[in-house]
C-alpha cells in the first residue's frame, strides 16, 4: 500500500473543484466484490444505473457511460457527431473550454473560438448573442456544432445553456449543441431535454461524488441521427454498439464494475436528498463562500453575479501576491487542498470547491483554513470572511424551498 504523507490526524480537506470528497457510503458500496460483467446480477446493476442517471441529466434519451475520465467523453461527443474538417463554434470561457478546443484541433476539426480577448474573457460566461450573430452569417451552414462549457471549473463561471439554445434557434441554424457539464452535473441545475442539448458531456468525480473514472454522453435523437453519418474515426467511443448492449444492462467491453456500484449508491443519495435540494444546498454554500471572499476584501474571479458558479469560487489575489504560494502554506499548515489558477490565471487566483459531499461545517473549515493561510502569507485582509460566512449561514434556513426555474 502506498503511504500518502498526509496530516496524521483528522481528514484531509479536499476542497478542489474535483475530484471532490467521496462519501463513506459510496466507498463502502465500491468495496463489494467485483462480479461477472456478463452475469445476471450485472445486467440488473447496469439497468439501474443507466436508468437512474437519466434523472440526473433530466433526459428520456440514452446516456452513455464510459469507463474513462471526462476528457474521453469530450472526444466521444465530437467523434460521434462530426466529420473531418467540420467547423465547430466554441466559446472561450476558461481553461477547460480551451482544452476542448485543442482537442477539436487535434481531431481534425476546424474550431472557431469566440470570446472576449485576454484574461478578461475568463471572467464571463458565454455570450449567446455573439453565437447568434455568428450563426446568422453562416448561411451555408458550415458550422456543424456549437460547443460550450456549462460550469467553467477553471474560473467559477457558469453559462446560460438555454440562452445558447435560443440563439441557435433564433438564427434558424441546424448546428448541434454540445455541452460540457463535467463539473456542473448534480451540483448546478441542468436540463438536457428541456434546454435542447444534443450531447451533454459529464464525469464522475465532481458533483456525483465518485472517484475519477466514469464519464458520460447524454444524447438527443438528433445527435444519434448525426452519428449515423459522422465521418470522424471512432471505435471504443462509438455509441451504436454501446446503446445496443445497454438495452439489457451490458457493455461491449468490461465496464468499471466497482465504480458502477458507487454510481448506484450516489444516485440513491442524490435522488434521496432531491435534486432541487442538492442545487439549493450548493447555491447557499456558494453564497456563503462569496461573502467570505468579499469580507476579506478580495475579488471574485467571476465578474458577472448572474452567472456565479454554485460549484466553486475563484479568489483573485492582490497584485504581487503569488496565489500558489498561498495555497502551499494552506496545504502544508492545514492539510487543505485548494484548486490552482490554470492557464491565463495561473498564480493569480485560487479556487475553493464547495461541491458534492459538502455541508456548512465543511465549508466553514475550508474558509477558516483560507483565512489563516492568507494571514500567515501576509496577504492584507480587510475583515473576517469566516465571520461573514457564519453570519449568513446562521441567518438563512438550510431547508430547501422549491427551486425557481433558472433557465
Ligand atoms: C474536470 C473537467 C474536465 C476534465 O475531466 P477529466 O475527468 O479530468 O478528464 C473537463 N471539463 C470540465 C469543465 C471539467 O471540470
Amino acid at each position: 500500500m502506498i503511504q500518502l504523507d498526509f496530516h496524521p490526524a483528522g481528514r484531509h480537506f479536499l476542497q478542489i473543484p474535483g475530484p471532490s470528497p467521496v462519501p463513506d457510503r459510496i466507498l463502502r458500496a465500491m468495496s463489494y466484490p467485483t462480479i461477472d460483467h456478463r452475469g445476471p446480477e450485472f445486467g440488473a446493476l447496469g439497468l439501474k444505473v443507466l436508468d437512474g442517471i437519466k434523472k440526473i441529466f433530466k433526459t428520456k434519451h440514452p446516456v452513455i457511460i464510459y469507463p474513462a475520465s471526462g476528457t474521453g467523453a469530450w472526444e466521444a461527443a465530437l467523434s460521434n457527431t462530426l466529420s473531418p474538417g467540420d467547423t465547430v463554434l466554441m466559446y472561450e470561457t476558461g481553461q477547460f473550454a480551451s482544452l476542448w478546443k485543442k482537442m477539436a484541433d487535434n481531431l481534425g476539426l476546424k474550431p472557431e473560438f469566440l470570446g472576449l480577448p485576454g484574461a478578461e474573457g475568463w471572467r464571463h460566461g458565454v455570450d449567446a448573442a455573439a453565437i447568434e450573430t455568428r450563426l446568422r452569417v453562416d448561411t451555408g451552414h458550415l458550422v456543424k456544432a456549437v460547443c460550450v462549457v456549462h460550469n467553467e471549473t477553471s474560473t467559477g463561471v457558469t453559462s446560460d445553456i438555454a440562452a445558447v439554445r435560443r440563439a441557435i434557434d433564433a438564427a434558424g441554424h441546424p448546428a448541434l449543441l454540445l455541452v460540457d457539464t463535467i463539473s456542473g452535473l448534480a451540483s448546478a441545475d441542468y436540463r438536457h431535454d428541456e434546454w435542447g442539448v444534443d450531447v451533454t458531456v459529464s464525469g464522475s468525480q465532481k458533483g456525483l461524488m465518485l472517484p475519477p473514472g466514469i464519464s458520460f454522453n447524454a444524447l438527443s435523437p438528433k445527435a444519434i441521427e448525426a452519428s449515423r453519418h459522422a465521418g470522424l474515426p471512432r471505435s471504443f467511443w462509438g455509441w451504436d454498439e454501446i446503446i445496443e448492449m445497454n438495452k439489457n444492462g451490458y457493455w461491449p467491453y468490461t465496464p468499471n464494475t466497482n465504480l458502477l456500484y458507487g454510481l448506484a449508491e450516489a444516485l440513491d443519495m442524490i435522488l434521496g436528498e432531491g435534486l432541487d435540494n442538492v442545487f439549493v444546498r450548493h447555491q447557499r454554500l456558494a453564497e456563503a463562500c462569496r461573502r467570505a471572499v468579499r469580507a476579506w476584501g478580495l475579488e471574485i474571479q467571476c465578474a458577472d453575479p448572474a452567472v456565479y458558479s454554485p460549484v466553486l469560487t475563484g479568489v483573485m489575489m492582490p497584485e504581487g501576491v503569488d496565489a500558489d504560494a498561498v495555497r502551499k502554506i494552506i496545504y502544508e499548515r492545514f492539510n487543505l487542498s485548494l484548486g490552482a489558477g490554470l492557464g491565463k490565471v495561473k498564480g493569480r487566483m485560487f479556487r475553493i470547491g464547495h461541491l458534492g459531499d459538502c455541508n456548512e461545517l465543511t465549508l466553514m473549515a475550508a474558509l477558516a483554513g483560507c483565512e489563516m493561510g492568507l494571514t500567515i502569507a501576509g496577504v492584507p485582509v480587510a475583515g473576517s470572511g469566516v465571520s461573514a460566512a457564519m453570519a449568513y449561514l446562521a441567518a438563512t434556513p438550510a431547508a430547501a424551498a422549491p427551486l425557481k426555474a433558472v433557465a
